[in-house]
């Protein structure tokens, strides 16, 4: 018997009243100028977010904003599984942290847009007129095998080494159900899933990848599913129905999609639409010593486990400066970055040229070491304004004592931030706004300690010895080259060398160098011995300070 398709459709999506044509009347070509990307970012509200995600959203909004495009977020939850309480808030708040602007879609404060809903749950209606239109046109089915049944095919295709799916002999026998008998199955409550009717055939597609060029694979020949049991479409129809329907030029995704592109396709194709460009990026990789052989590197997948640098929040808690993970990710983008970085030491970076045509298509190396020098150039070419103002709106969420402190002496920190900065080599003290919480400390009496050993320099006698000329002799108002003049006299006049290199040569003929002397100072003001120039540090703290924490020593 000829199954009536029509009739199936109205059995299957009684109440679907729209048709694709209403969709796309009120979705319609988004008017921008030509050549403008429209692209997105589509993550899953696992709790956890990847540093993945915050790569291809670096592409998807470089892309659309060079262009004059639109940039959107699309919360893909259609995994009920996955899913976790507050997730889409963290999503949205580290993308905001990151500095990602999104032109649309999914916001804390309501989604916006005008091609929305833009999380998938509440798009089920959408998808629902195409998956009836699919069915009225004979091309998807519902299928009632239960888990048991897609159990033993598992272990069958295994056995006989074939592919795993529904296809072929394995679809028949609901492919083949009477209209009565799908009739049947529903009043009796069965459970379903509708499935793509793929076509039995050695056929083979190649589809272009603007990172890989062309990838030529098998035609898809899957009865591959659509819509799962509770009317929620799976991430394969889904991506294609949104991604049309919202208008996407590009889709940037990760390289782990492209074995189910013939889905993508075949869907594509039946529904009459344009494919966007795909855009399949490279995994994160982490290089490593070999466990067996350590004087071998071994290149591997980061891990969710192992790497605690996959998580966005890492770099959140860490206090790694936004500005700092986009150099970081433009560098790992485009092999070209760090040169135009170097040429334009004052540019931002949206000023760079970005294209997808200088990507990898080998893994991409997430490497700490190569993102801790980025941050301190980055920090190093920030105005001392910015850094206290990046610093402190990090502090104001994860460090409020510190923020307290920061805000009650704004000039003084104003000038410690500045220390260093002007010379041709300008200071590379600060990293990430958690260890400028530590590298600060002793601008502030609150958190001022003493770290390193005054004994190491000199003995007890001489420290107090020293201490003391120092403060006699003392006077705020020196200039650098005053200040420096009367250092030396003290050095002198207590048998120790000026110059490092006589004091090397003959150590026996003085009680240590200008070296330690200057290392005693910078002790007494900042707690250690490796610290900032002491003559503008003194100048930072003032002269009250000064003289209270020489005065210890004495
Ligand atoms: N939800 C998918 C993921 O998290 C998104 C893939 C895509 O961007 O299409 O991997």
């Amino acid at each position: 018997m000829i199954m009536d398709h029509k009739a199936l459709s109205q059995l299957l999506f009684p109440d679907v009243k729209a048709l694709p044509e209403d969709m796309e009347k009120q979705f319609p070509p988004r008017q921008l100028p030509e050549g403008a990307c429209v692209t997105r970012i589509g993550p899953s509200p696992t709790g956890f977010v990847h540093l993945g995600n915050l790569y291809n959203a670096v592409i998807g909004e470089r892309l659309a904003h060079q262009s004059g495009g639109v940039f959107y977020l699309r919360i893909e939850d259609t995994d009920d599984k996955r899913k976790v309480e507050g997730a889409v808030e963290t999503l949205i708040n580290a993308m905001a942290y990151f500095g990602v602007r999104f032109d649309e879609g999914a916001a804390e404060e309501g989604d916006k847009g005008a091609y929305g809903p833009y999380r998938q749950r509440q798009r089920k209606d959408i998808y629902h007129v195409f998956a009836k239109d699919l069915v009225e046109r004979g091309l998807a089915y519902p299928c009632f095998l239960t888990a048991e049944e897609l159990e033993a095919i598992r272990e069958e295709q295994m056995a006989n080494k074939e592919d795993p799916g529904i296809y072929g002999r394995y679809a028949e026998p609901n492919r083949s159900l009477t209209l009565e008998e799908v009739r049947k199955k529903l009043d009796a409550g069965e459970s379903w899933v509708l499935r793509y009717k793929g076509e039995m055939n050695d056929e083979r597609i190649t589809v272009s990848d603007a990172v890989r060029g062309n990838i030529e694979m098998p035609r898809n020949f899957m009865d591959f599913v659509l819509l799962k049991s509770d009317g929620i479409p799976t991430y394969h129809f889904a991506h294609v129905v949104d991604d049309h329907l919202m208008r996407s030029t590009h889709v940037i995704r990760g390289e782990e999609w492209i074995s189910s592109l013939p889905m993508h396709v075949e869907l594509f194709k039946v529904l009459g639409w344009e494919q966007p460009v795909y855009c399949h990026t490279a995994t994160l990789m982490k290089v490593e010593p070999d466990e067996e052989d350590p004087s071998k590197l071994k290149k591997r997948k980061l891990s969710k486990r192992k790497d605690p640098e996959l998580a966005l929040s890492y770099y959140q808690q860490e206090g790694i400066s936004k500005d700092v993970v986009w150099e970081f990710l433009l560098t790992l983008l485009n092999s070209n970055y760090e040169e135009w970085r170097t040429a334009n030491p004052d540019k931002p970076y949206t000023d760079f040229p970005y294209s997808i045509s200088k990507m990898s298509v080998s893994g991409a190396l997430v490497d700490l070491d190569k993102l801790r020098d980025i941050a301190k150039d980055t920090i190093a070419r920030m105005d001392a304004e910015t850094v206290y103002k990046n610093w402190l709106s990090w502090c104001e969420e994860y460090d409020k004592g510190y923020a307290d402190l920061i805000k009650k002496y704004p000039e003084r920190t104003m000038a410690a931030l500045n220390v260093g900065k002007n010379g041709k080599k300008p200071r590379k003290d600060i990293e990430t706004w958690k260890q400028a919480c530590e590298f600060m400390s002793f601008y502030y009496d609150e958190t001022f300690k003493v770290q390193d050993d005054m004994n190491e320099q000199a003995e007890e006698a001489v420290q107090k010895e020293f201490f003391r000329k120092y403060l006699e002799s003392y006077d705020h108002a020196d200039d650098s080259a005053a200040w420096f003049d009367k250092v030396k006299a003290i050095t002198e006049e207590l048998g120790f060398a000026v110059k490092p290199k006589d004091f090397k040569k003959e150590p026996e003929k003085y009680k240590g160098s200008i070296v330690h002397i200057t290392n005693m100072l910078r002790i007494a003001l900042t707690g250690r011995a490796n610290a900032p120039d002491i003559h503008e540090v003194s100048h930072v703290l003032g002269e009250d300070m000064v003289r209270a924490r020489l005065s210890e020593w004495v």
